[in-house]
């Protein structure tokens, strides 16, 4: 029997199955369609700065702990499985060319300075220096304000996702494509087992990780337990997220460039990642022109030359979102071995191996490094 069966095979999964087999533990993981397909595939990999020093509230520290992790885990990862997920500490630059985009981000940098993350002020000219194909008139005549932040970093999601597959199976994780759950059978309020499409998998705990679709799946927990209406089962909404991708030939940005909800971000090989629409839509996975003239609109408003550049694709994603969009990550009320760790919207790529480690306390029994009560499961 397992100790473990994870339940969803996106980054929140297949993560938190790495942590788990590091340890030890004995992981199934199973998905309903391929691991690694979803909104991890299709999400843009940026990982904005978070300091460990000034991190006080637990978000803060989920942060901090996740921004400090993904340095580490590229190296073991690189070194388990020989799979690089181009982890690049390069910075990221903040502009604002509207008003209103320059007051959030004046806050957004006094929140970032009391956190200890290092921020510094660029003026146009030494942007223009270090981005030369930036649209001269974007720069000296609309900026209004610009900061770089050193320690921001960007990781190539695929990559990553190859490079965890690879961990896991290396870990000794089994994992089970195309297997979707059914129904949990329950001895009280313990887990027992859960019946999927390819038959039935026991184990010892459980975890619910699948993004947009996890509350379906604590629903069908729920209706095995039957009547517990004094039980608030998590909300968690998906949110679409589209992304334009153009490749440049030669690299042609050192880092990712942010503005307000949007931004560039270089990858290795000359691709260019154009980022990214918030849409609430349901379950509705398809690209719209509307958002291809938008994002293609603001990466030449930016970079002049792209305009001459046909983008090589569009795709989308849908973010799990809970309702005050911070994750939840624990044990599922009304059960004693079954756990979740879903609904990180926008930062789910970032906050993976920081969600892994501390729920992987606790399903080991250890105390975690903070404070979970924010990502309660029943909280209001
Ligand atoms: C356009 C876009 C840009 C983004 N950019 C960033 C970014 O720059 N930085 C960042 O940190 N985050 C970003 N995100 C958010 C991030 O991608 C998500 O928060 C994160 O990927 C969620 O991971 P997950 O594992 O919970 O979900 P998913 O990756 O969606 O994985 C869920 C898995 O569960 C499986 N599943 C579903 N139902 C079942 C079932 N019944 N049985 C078994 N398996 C099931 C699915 O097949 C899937 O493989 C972005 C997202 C999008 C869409």
């Amino acid at each position: 029997m397992n100790d473990c069966l994870i339940i969803g095979g996106g980054a929140i999964g297949l993560s938190l199955a790495y942590e788990l087999a590091g340890h030890g533990v004995f992981v199934e993981l199973i998905d309903k369609h391929q691991v690694g397909h979803e909104a991890s595939w299709a999400g843009a990999g940026l990982l904005p700065p978070a300091s460990i020093l000034g991190a006080i509230e637990p978000q803060e520290k989920l942060r901090a702990l996740s921004h400090q992790l993904h340095e580490q885990w590229a190296k073991q990862l690189l070194e388990d499985t020989g799979v690089d997920n181009q982890y690049e500490r390069c910075g990221g630059v903040y502009i604002a060319r509207k008003p209103g985009e320059a007051a959030s981000l004046i806050s957004a940098v006094h929140q970032w300075r009391e956190e200890q993350v290092q921020v510094d002020s660029i003026s146009s000219q030494q942007l223009a220096q270090q981005i030369p194909q930036l649209l001269p008139e974007s720069i000296h005549t609309e900026l209004r304000s610009a900061y770089f932040l050193p320690d921001e970093a960007i990781v190539r999601n695929p990559r990553h996702l190859q490079a965890l597959t690879a961990g896991c199976l290396k870990r000794g994780v089994k994992i089970t494509e195309q297997t979707e759950a059914i129904r949990f059978k329950l001895n009280g309020n313990q887990a027992i087992s859960l019946e999927t499409n390819q038959g039935e998998i026991k184990a010892g705990m459980f975890c619910l990780a699948a993004g947009s679709w996890t509350q379906q799946i604590s629903d069908l927990l729920y209706q095995s337990i039957g009547d517990k209406t004094f039980i608030k089962t998590p909300e968690i909404e998906p949110i679409r997220g589209q992304i334009l991708l153009y490749h440049t030939g030669e690299r042609l940005l050192p880092y990712p460039i942010n503005e307000g909800p949007r931004y560039i971000i270089p990858r290795q090989d000359g691709h260019l990642l154009i980022g990214s629409t918030v849409e609430e839509v349901g379950f509705d996975k398809s690209t719209t022109t509307e958002a291809f003239d938008e994002l293609r609109e603001f990466a030449c408003s930016l970079l002049p030359c792209l305009a001459e550049l046909e983008p090589q694709r569009i795709w989308a994603g849908l973010r799990p979102a809970s309702l005050d969009r911070l994750p939840y990550i624990g044990q599922v009320p009304g059960t004693t071995n079954v756990f979740m760790s879903s609904g990180h919207y926008r930062s789910g790529l970032h906050l993976s191996p920081g969600s892994a480690v501390t729920l992987g306390r606790v399903m080991r029994g250890v105390d975690p490094e903070f404070d979970l009560k924010p990502f309660r499961l029943d909280r209001g």
